[in-house]
């Protein structure tokens, strides 16, 4: 477990019954609670994912929604770097997590940091780890930022210690997450007391957002031959309006920022970031 560095084994524990670790030669860690071994993945990240595993709906099952996913890596490269609309909207999140996390952070956790889209934006790299489920992102990020510390984590079932960090950044995950309550239970149970939860995300449900979608990029998926409005319907599991009330009803909102109009509707915003305070 080279990748990982000597401040994050302090604060790491196994998200199984969240027992210290034992540090092996061989690169292995090994639980002293429970006495599981956590291996490190062929891409030279720790695997540090519970073992129970909860059954997702059957909706993900569908069709659409699997050839999205397969398409997803090729898809990235399309809305951040082919289709210069797109570009500029994705990248409205990033911008807009950089400019409220210019804090004296100690330690940062980049949630669901996937390929590394984030990092060029990121003020803490040296005092972040990322964290990720989807092993092709994360083996992608390690290609592109060797050195960045990563981990393969569940949102739901986080492997560090209570009040590890001052900040945790999101940028377009909320509106993914099934168990959304859960990974919110998760983030402030690591969040330092006063800390911060930076997050963004797309205005899903809104009428913009629709309408950038309609407009742009169904129109560049729609060779592919499956239903694009319905994979995403799928994979945008919240929406806007759910992700404000869950993110209201833990945190205090200290700043909105809206993209690309500062009119407090979500029907006229595309993205929505927020800076939250764990009270
Ligand atoms: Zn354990």
């Amino acid at each position: 477990m080279k990748t990982i560095p000597e401040w994050l084994w302090s604060i790491l524990l196994c998200p199984d019954c969240r027992g210290e670790f034992d540090r092996h030669t061989d690169g292995n860690i090994i639980c002293r609670s429970c006495g599981r071994e956590y291996k490190e993945h062929s891409a030279g990240f720790p695997d540090l994912r519970p073992t129970r595993k909860i059954p997702m709906p059957k909706i993900f099952d569908d069709v659409n929604f699997q050839r999205w996913q397969e398409y997803q890596a090729r898809s990235k490269k399309w809305f951040y770097e082919q289709n210069r609309i797109a570009i500029w909207v994705h990248n409205a999140g990033h911008r807009a997590v950089r400019s409220l996390s210019r804090g004296n952070y100690r330690r940062v956790l980049d949630l669901g940091c996937g390929d590394g889209a984030h990092y060029p934006y990121h003020e803490h790299p040296e005092s972040s780890v990322g964290i990720d489920i989807d092993d092709l992102s994360l083996a992608s990020l390690r290609v592109k930022y060797p050195t960045y510390p990563a981990i393969r984590a569940d949102a739901t079932a986080l492997p560090f210690c209570s009040s590890s960090f001052d900040c945790v950044l999101s940028v377009y995950n909320m509106e993914h997450i099934l168990l959304l309550e859960h990974a919110l239970d998760e983030i402030e149970r690591v969040l330092v007391p006063d800390g911060d939860f930076i997050v963004s995300v797309p205005a899903e449900g809104g009428w913009l957002w629709d309408m950038g979608r309609r407009s742009l990029s169904e129109p560049a998926h729609s060779h592919l031959g499956f239903d694009y409005q319905r994979a995403i319907l799928i994979d945008h599991v919240n929406c806007i309006w759910q992700i404000d009330r869950a993110l209201r009803r833990r945190f205090r909102i200290v700043r909105r920022l809206r993209f690309p109009l500062p009119i407090p509707w979500f029907h006229l915003n595309a993205i929505v970031t927020y800076r939250c305070r764990k009270s």
